[in-house]
């Protein structure tokens, strides 16, 4: 498509835009926000403002303790199957609960030690800095003698941090490509990595993996709801992800893990709480394992939390990803251009792959003064994106409600910040979170 940088166009965009309407589902304080961090902290479904009220009055308030039977028990398997339809993975495979973190955690202990006598873990400088702070905990507590930093040099395990190939916007594949070998028991990356928006090929690094006989898990967090996902299809081992992003839960709402059922049994988790116990009202007192995925639940799930990201996912679901993908690849095309026509000239570079094959559903542009030019957005120009160091100004574009009005708008803030260097009033000083 031959794009323009005139108002008009984004209407005309609007206007044969086939999802538009999903915009009303969401709950929009405040009409002139351009809201560009849907990738951080989806914004809110009207169905999921309803449903957390109807939580606490009726089911919290008036059914208690019988919640349990009237769909609480139940929900982390229930609600993981409506995500593993976002996620192309078939009932029983997905649950919710936890957080990425400590599904990680869960996950890559249990491939470790599944292979015991592998030592090689690979992942890249890409990847969340919680993620590979978790690799290297795990490291240090599968060690033998736990001094290990978990960064290859002291303990059993030697994880190998692929690195860029470019200016930090893609990973070096054919260095990926040649660390995996018969030593490596995971391959674990972020899909869609959290600064540039790079997208991995799934299906190939799994294939490449598999080759050489490791385990492969992939972090989801910035791709579930913003790009199809095939995990059965790719034959994937592992997944985790976030529910507040994309998915929209809402702060805090739990996030899921993914088992493929071909390895299931042969796994154990390495926190044995009741949740994942054979027959938890047994009250057995020795633990043997729930049949399936079921195991890598712990302990009581946030209900309240958990059911209301259940209906902020009926959006989702009905709109279906293929469309979602088509409109999203439309708005970073778009916020490819605009940055290209009106950013450039001001310093800026862009921070994502041009290739929207090769980009999940945000694109970083980069400025120097990336930090205070974002404070000058939130602060006087009513537009929120957010702030990744060490000069990347991330712009999410969640394709259900935001509109290409919203992206023109935003950027023409933006384009007016530079040309009054408003942001020169800001100190480098950074606040707690960017
Ligand atoms: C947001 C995000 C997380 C969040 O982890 P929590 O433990 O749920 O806070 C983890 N990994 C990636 C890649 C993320 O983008």
């Amino acid at each position: 498509m031959i794009f323009s940088d005139s108002r008009d166009f984004a209407l005309q965009l609007d206007s044969d835009d086939k999802l538009a309407s999903f915009r009303e589902a969401f709950v929009i304080p405040d009409p002139s926000l351009v809201y560009f961090d849907g990738n951080s902290l989806g914004m809110m479904p009207k169905a999921a403002q309803e449903k957390s009220r109807q939580i606490v009055n009726e089911q919290w308030g008036k059914d208690m303790i019988r919640g349990w039977n009237k769909g609480w028990w139940e929900a982390p398997s229930r609600v993981g199957d409506k995500i593993g339809q976002l996620i192309g993975a078939a009932a029983g495979q997905t649950l919710v609960g936890d957080t990425v973190s400590v599904n990680l955690f869960k996950l890559a202990t249990s491939a470790l030690t599944l292979q015991p006598n592998k030592t090689r873990i690979i992942t890249d400088t890409f990847n969340f800095p919680s993620d590979l702070y978790i690799l290297q905990g795990i490291d240090n507590l599968l060690s033998p003698s736990p001094s290990g930093r978990g960064d290859g040099g002291e303990g059993k395990y030697e994880i190998i941090r692929i690195g860029a190939s470019d200016n930090d916007i893609t990973p070096d594949l054919a260095a990926l490509e040649a660390a995996i070998d018969e030593n490596t028991a995971l391959v674990t990356l972020s899909h869609v990595v959290f600064k540039s928006g790079y997208m991995y090929d799934m299906q190939r690094i799994t294939d490449l993996a598999h080759a050489k006989g490791a385990l492969v898990l992939w972090d989801l967090s910035h791709s579930v709801g913003s790009v199809p996902v095939h995990l059965d299809d790719s034959n994937a081992d592992f997944a985790i992800g976030c529910t507040y992003k994309y998915l929209n839960g809402g702060p805090g709402a739990p996030a899921f893990l993914y088992v493929n059922k071909n390895i299931q049994e042969k796994l154990s988790s390495p926190i044995w709480g009741w949740w994942g116990q054979k027959n938890p009202f047994d009250f057995d007192l020795d633990y043997t394992p729930a049949p399936g995925a079921q195991r890598f639940l712990v302990g009581t799930q946030p209900m309240i939390s958990l059911l209301t990201m259940e209906a902020a996912l009926e959006p989702l679901l009905q709109a279906g990803m293929d469309a979602l993908r088509e409109k999203s690849i439309l708005m970073t095309n778009y916020a490819s251009f605009l940055t290209e026509s009106w950013l450039v000239p001001f310093g800026f570079s862009l921070g994502s792959p041009l290739d929207s094959a090769m980009r999940g559903s945000h694109i970083s542009i980069r400025h120097s003064e990336g930090y205070r030019i974002n404070r000058a957005l939130i602060e006087e120009m009513n537009v929120i994106p957010d702030f990744r160091a060490p000069d990347n100004l991330r712009l999410g574009f969640a394709p259900l409600y935001l509109s290409f009005a919203d992206v023109w708008e935003g950027f023409d803030r933006i384009r007016k910040v530079m040309e009054a260097k408003r942001y020169e009033k800001y100190p480098e000083r950074k606040l707690a979170v960017t």
